[in-house]
């Protein structure tokens, strides 16, 4: 059983300030990068307990150097830096047997999803897959299902737990913190948490091998529409230099890709586009 681990770091117990925590000049981002850590570790953990023989874990956050290399369960391999094509999803493949997200957080305009944003937390607005608006969880399951590999755990708040509950039944989830708003949670202690991350990602391991984790599964290779709500107009200028962008509002931009993996990458170009402005 091969687990392929997408670490992100506002769904870690104890994290709720981005200027704090979640950026490298951050006062308290050393001792956030090990919260995070350890909840990894405790994915790992729970992941071998049941049964797993390979770990990799991609660091998905921010500019994606934030595990602590050294304090890392030795068992997983680690990808860090920047930029990877696929972002938060690079080195997925059809090889992995199950997916875990860990650390995820809500979709933008989540009210009770503490730094709830989708990829660019100033750029995007609103990102619609197929007509559903969609958080980070629901858009990179859906890379992990084109490939045949299901969702089996994630770990966040309870908002980003019930999200993503709700877009793929079956998937595991472990909720560390319950949200206030956008800026502040109440948590469980991230002793705790790590308890109860390992204890999940072992019942999904298991349930993954009993062939229960059904998650995001997107077999068909059907073509997709993607839109896209941008912050500012100039987003969606930048974004028109792509081909077959179309802009259909003001601040709006939408196209279609004939499967899911392609309009992933062309979301991707896009974003990437919307940090120059
Ligand atoms: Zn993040």
């Amino acid at each position: 059983m091969r687990i392929y681990v997408s670490a992100d770091m506002e769904g870690i117990a104890g994290i709720t300030s981005r200027e704090l925590q979640l950026v490298p000049e951050g006062r308290e981002f050393a001792e956030a990068r090990l919260l995070l850590t350890e909840e990894v570790n405790a994915a790992i953990r729970g992941a071998y307990d049941a049964g797993a023989t390979y770990v990799l874990v991609n660091d998905s956050h921010g500019h994606m150097n934030n595990i602590l290399p050294d304090r890392l369960d030795p068992r997983a391999e680690l990808s860090q830096g920047y930029p990877k094509p696929l972002y938060m999803m690079e080195g997925i493949s059809g090889e992995f047997d199950a997916v875990f997200f860990v650390g995820y957080h809500a979709a933008i305009g989540t009210a009770d999803g503490i730094l709830n944003h989708s990829y660019n937390s100033r750029g995007i607005y609103n990102v619609r897959v197929g007509g559903k608006l969609m958080s980070e969880s629901m858009l990179n399951g859906r890379v992990a299902g084109h490939y045949g590999v299901p969702v089996a755990l994630v770990t966040g708040d309870a908002a980003t737990i019930r999200q993503t509950q709700a877009d793929a039944p079956g998937v595991h989830g472990a909720v560390v913190k319950w949200s206030y708003n956008r800026g502040s949670a109440r948590f469980i202690s991230p002793e705790r948490a790590r308890e109860v991350i390992a204890k999940a990602a072992a019942d999904a391991v298991r349930s993954a091998s009993a062939g229960g984790a059904h998650g995001m599964l997107m077999a068909e290779r059907i073509p997709v529409r993607w839109e896209i709500d941008w912050v500012y107009t100039v987003m969606a200028d930048m974004a028109c230099l792509v081909p077959g962008v179309k802009r259909v509002a003001d601040r709006s931009i939408e196209f279609e890709s004939p499967d899911y993996l392609v309009g992933f990458k062309q979301f991707q170009a896009v974003t990437m586009l919307s940090y120059l402005v």
